[in-house]
């Protein structure tokens, strides 16, 4: 058989897959330079030993995973693609991505309050902030402290040009006003960066970014928010109440704000695709284990040619976000970022579903891993961008390469 023809033969690939799942090896791992696979196989361990034992315990409880945040923190992993000088690891975006799939794959919850703080708050501080903004505000953020990126509004998601929180200068000092809302780890945060407009009739050209410590004066925190994705991590409205700061607290220039979150959120999206394989590996690796234990009609499921068939096509899935998602991670455009998390997050839902339907009545029990997959996989189309605004973004920048906007 032609090796076209062997690929495309159904019973092949599902033979592949449960080999590649049966030994827990990853294809891909061959890309990976020594750095990135080390990173890889630390991330794995932890993942294994630390996070999967007690992913469901703090997913019920809705428990803030401060030791795993505390134990990463001591691996340098909350400081991921710091510079040495303020304490990270200096390492690449793409050693980041394949940490934040692997904590995932533990623990979703953990893998998102990693990947928010690194790729949306740490990031930014380390590669826009001055000197004086790195002491301030990067170099406790690689030992323990943990950052947070506010951008979001009750009146702006999506339409962030629409941001109503307001900025203006009194003297030396910036005074914001305003209210946020869903910011990650706000409960747990000691900083956050903040958009704000010095003139909302400015629209995107109005917006500045600040850098805003939770304990200053006028920051409240809202309640965490009840949600069904991600539950041992935190969200919460953010309201800044006459809210003063040095002059030397803004990022970058004034107007600049809303490139600096554009540019930051092709990094986030990165960071939530990773996170998004790496929830869809681990409703895999759920589904193959519980497929080959079931027995019905007299054989194991794995048997079953519709079980095959549904365990295929989330292999198909798996590997194709996790091709798209290290593609972004080596080669960052707001194209690229953009269509992986759109195949990254579409892709972890119709995971979990599979995974779901194939444990049955069990795939719907809360005793079992699959519902906070699904539950999980969900969250992965809204937080970081909705996949909507993912495909419109894509079809953007195709037309515009192609001169046909
Ligand atoms: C768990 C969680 C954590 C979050 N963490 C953060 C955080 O740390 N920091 C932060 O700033 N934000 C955060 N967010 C907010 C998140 O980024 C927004 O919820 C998201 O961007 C969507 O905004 P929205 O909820 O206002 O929905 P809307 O913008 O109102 O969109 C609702 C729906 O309208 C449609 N839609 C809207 N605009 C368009 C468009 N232009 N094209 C096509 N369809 C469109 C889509 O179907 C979309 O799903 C978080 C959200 C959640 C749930």
């Amino acid at each position: 058989m032609a090796t076209g023809a062997l690929l495309k033969s159904s019973k092949f690939v599902s033979s592949q897959c449960l080999k590649v799942v049966a030994s827990q090896t990853r294809t891909f791992t061959s890309q990976l330079n020594d750095q990135q696979k080390a990173i890889q196989e630390l991330t794995r361990s932890f993942s294994n030993e630390y996070l999967k034992p007690n992913a469901a315990k703090h997913d019920l409880e809705r428990r803030f995973p401060f030791d795993a945040i505390k134990k990463l923190t001591d691996l340098g992993l909350m400081g991921a693609c710091v510079d040495k000088e303020y304490g990270g690891l200096g390492l690449d975006y793409l050693s980041l991505a394949v940490a934040v799939e692997e904590l995932s794959r533990g623990c979703a919850s953990t893998g998102m309050i990693v990947s928010i703080h690194n790729f949306l708050y740490a990031n930014l501080v380390n590669e826009k902030g001055t000197p004086e903004q790195k002491e301030l505000f990067l170099r406790d953020f690689t030992k323990g402290a943990i950052g947070c990126f506010a951008l979001s509004e009750p009146g702006a998601g999506t339409d962030v040009a629409n941001i109503r929180s307001r900025a203006h200068l009194d003297g030396d000092k910036w005074v914001l006003q305003g209210k946020k809302s869903w910011v990650t780890s706000a409960i747990e945060g000691s900083a956050t960066a903040v958009f704000a407009t010095l003139n909302p009739e400015l629209r995107h050209k109005g917006i500045a970014c600040f850098l805003v410590p939770m304990d200053a004066e006028g920051v409240f925190r809202g309640k965490k928010e009840p949600i069904m994705s991600v539950r041992a991590a935190t969200a919460c409205t953010v309201t800044l109440d006459e809210v003063k700061i040095p002059r030397g607290y803004m990022v970058g220039e004034e107007g600049e704000g809303f490139k600096v979150a554009m540019e930051q959120l092709d990094q986030g999206r990165i960071g939530i695709a990773a996170h998004a394989v790496g929830i869809a590996q681990s409703a895999l690796d759920t589904a193959i284990n519980y497929a080959k234990e079931r027995v019905a009609f007299g054989k194991s499921l794995t048997r079953l040619a519709s079980v095959k068939d549904r365990l295929t096509d989330m292999c198909i899935l798996v590997e194709t976000a996790r091709l798209a998602t290290y593609r972004a991670a080596t080669d960052v455009s707001t194209k690229n970022s953009a269509m992986a998390k759109y195949i990254a997050g579409r892709n972890a839902a119709a995971v979990a579903d599979h995974c779901v339907q194939i444990m049955g009545g069990r795939g719907l029990s809360t005793e079992y891993d699959a519902e906070r997959h699904y539950r999980d996989a969900r969250g992965t189309q809204i937080y970081g961008g909705v996949t909507d605004i993912q495909k419109r973004l894509v079809g953007h920048f195709l037309l515009k390469e192609h001169d046909a906007l």
